[in-house]
């Protein structure tokens, strides 16, 4: 039997994969539900997100597999986002037109200088050290990256964008600038001749690419029917259990300790896939895997969110589905109604708010705090009144994103060199490979992991 730890995107196309390639797949998932950051949370009969998620992909393969899972359930959907900024909402990524006509006019022309400046000095000499820093200042120009990200980048973060490296920049940040519009302009003259390519998982750069796909329970649907199919082939899912120890002998995997109810079991296995966090998963061995890999383990870092839902009475909320403010207590909210989710009762929507901060944060303790601060916030943008939010809720995701620091690279590259030793394990997915990907990616790489390891076991 092979052991798949976590049961989110990565996890479960993982155990699908496995079981189509003829091997038995127990899935250990600490939560009561599958399907991970894109699983959703079932309160008094409505389903909340951590964020809404929206399926989109241009790889063939994933999307093939999606559609004929979901059939008519998966829906079209229309993304539309804003941004508030020095009182004006403002499209993201930043448009050419918003910059020039919304900003006043010696900005632009500071702007325009800075930019060029800024490209001129880099055709000389290349900065001495890169950050994300040096990138942002490279792609937007010296004011604008002032203006929209330093700031921004340190409240959301909690680092300035001078201590990320500059992979963090070049893998979530889009540019502005001459080759994104070629870019651009290539990716939809492809798109139209019908060249769909498949995505690479190592190296991926986040981008919202392709058709836009939602259910009307959201995300969670397709990753609870990926998990009906699991079962409906033998496998087994074992939900509300915590793996905390991997057993291993030499180069080879042979148990996992669970916790389920308080009662710990080592179960026995043939090989694991794990998901959950690499630094994690790292130190959990025994016997462990020595000082320098525990050292590198212990230098990764993930920024946790707190979200707020709430219930408000009345059928739509918000002027676009996702917006992203800079002042408040929250740096997005989005609008459930949006998104084709089926809300009780009618007349009703629901908003999620999310606070980024670190599980040290009071934020990330403190219910009546961050619940106070999010409807002060509402109250002062006059986007709801206190008397019609019918209900609040806070839930939270410790793993939400992994922090691209300085010099993550060799910590992460010393983890996956030690794991590639193992004769029967492999890791995926965003927790599992430290990478900042979306949900495609997480099916694709557990697509891969189970391939990898069906090859050599
Ligand atoms: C706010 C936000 C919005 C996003 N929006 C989108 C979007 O719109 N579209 C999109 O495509 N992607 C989106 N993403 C990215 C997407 O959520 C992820 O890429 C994807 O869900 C990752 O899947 P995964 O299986 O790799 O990891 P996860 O979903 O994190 O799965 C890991 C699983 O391991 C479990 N686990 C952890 N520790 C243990 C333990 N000790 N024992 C047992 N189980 C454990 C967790 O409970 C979890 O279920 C968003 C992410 C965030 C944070």
């Amino acid at each position: 039997m092979i052991i798949i730890l976590g049961a989110g995107c990565a996890g479960l196309c993982a155990a699908r994969r496995l079981q189509t390639r003829g091997h038995k797949v127990l899935l250990i998932e600490a939560e009561d539900h599958v399907g991970g950051l894109a699983g959703g949370i079932r309160i008094q009969g409505n389903i909340y997100e951590y964020g809404p998620h929206v399926f989109h992909t241009t790889d063939p393969q994933i999307l093939a597999d999606v559609k004929e899972l979901m059939g008519a359930d998966l829906i079209p959907y229309h993304r539309t986002i804003q941004i508030k900024f020095l009182g004006n909402y403002f499209q993201f990524p930043l448009s050419i037109s918003d910059v020039i006509f919304k900003l006043p006019l010696s900005t632009v022309l500071r702007a325009a200088l800075s930019f060029v400046l800024r490209a001129v000095e880099v055709w000389i000499c290349r900065p001495k050290i890169e950050t994300a820093e040096t990138v942002l200042q490279r792609y937007y120009g010296d004011v604008l990256y002032k203006i929209f990200f330093k700031d921004y980048i340190q409240r959301v973060w909690g680092i300035a964008p001078a201590e990320f490296s500059p992979s963090f920049a070049r893998e979530r940040i889009p540019r502005f600038n001459i080759l994104e519009v070629a870019e651009k302009a290539w990716a939809l003259l492809s798109r139209h001749l019908g060249s769909g390519h498949a995505v690479r998982t190592e190296g991926y750069v986040e981008k919202v690419a392709g058709d836009l796909y939602t259910t009307r329970q959201g995300f969670s649907l397709i990753t609870q029917k990926m998990a009906d199919r699991i079962t409906a082939g033998g496998g087994k899912i074992l939900l509300q259990t915590k793996a905390v120890l991997i057993r291993r002998e030499g180069q080879r995997v042979t148990g996992v300790r669970a916790v389920q109810e308080g009662k710990e079991n080592m179960l026995d296995c043939e090989a694991v896939i794990n998901t959950l966090p690499i630094n994690e998963i790292a130190l959990a061995f025994t016997p462990g895997l020595g000082v320098e890999v525990e050292e590198q383990a212990r230098k990764l870092r993930f920024r946790a969110i707190v979200f707020i839902g709430i219930k408000v009475r009345r059928t739509r909320i918000l002027r676009a589905s996702f917006m992203y403010f800079r002042e408040h207590s929250f740096n997005r909210i989005t609008d459930l109604s949006y998104f084709g989710f089926k809300i009780e009762p009618q007349g009703s929507t629901l908003l999620v708010a999310e606070i980024a901060c670190d599980p040290a944060d009071r934020l990330w303790t403190d219910e009546a705090m961050v619940k106070e601060a999010v409807v002060a916030d509402l109250l002062r943008e006059d986007i709801l009144t206190r008397d019609e939010i019918e209900e609040m809720h806070v839930f939270r995701a410790q793993h939400a994103h992994p922090m691209y620091t300085l010099g993550y690279e060799r910590a992460l590259s010393v983890l996956l060199e030690e794991f590639g030793k193992f004769h029967n394990f492999e890791t995926a997915g965003r927790q599992g490979r430290f990478q900042y990907i979306n949900t495609h990616v997480a099916m694709k790489m557990g697509y891969e992991a189970a391939d990898r390891l069906a090859d050599k076991i």
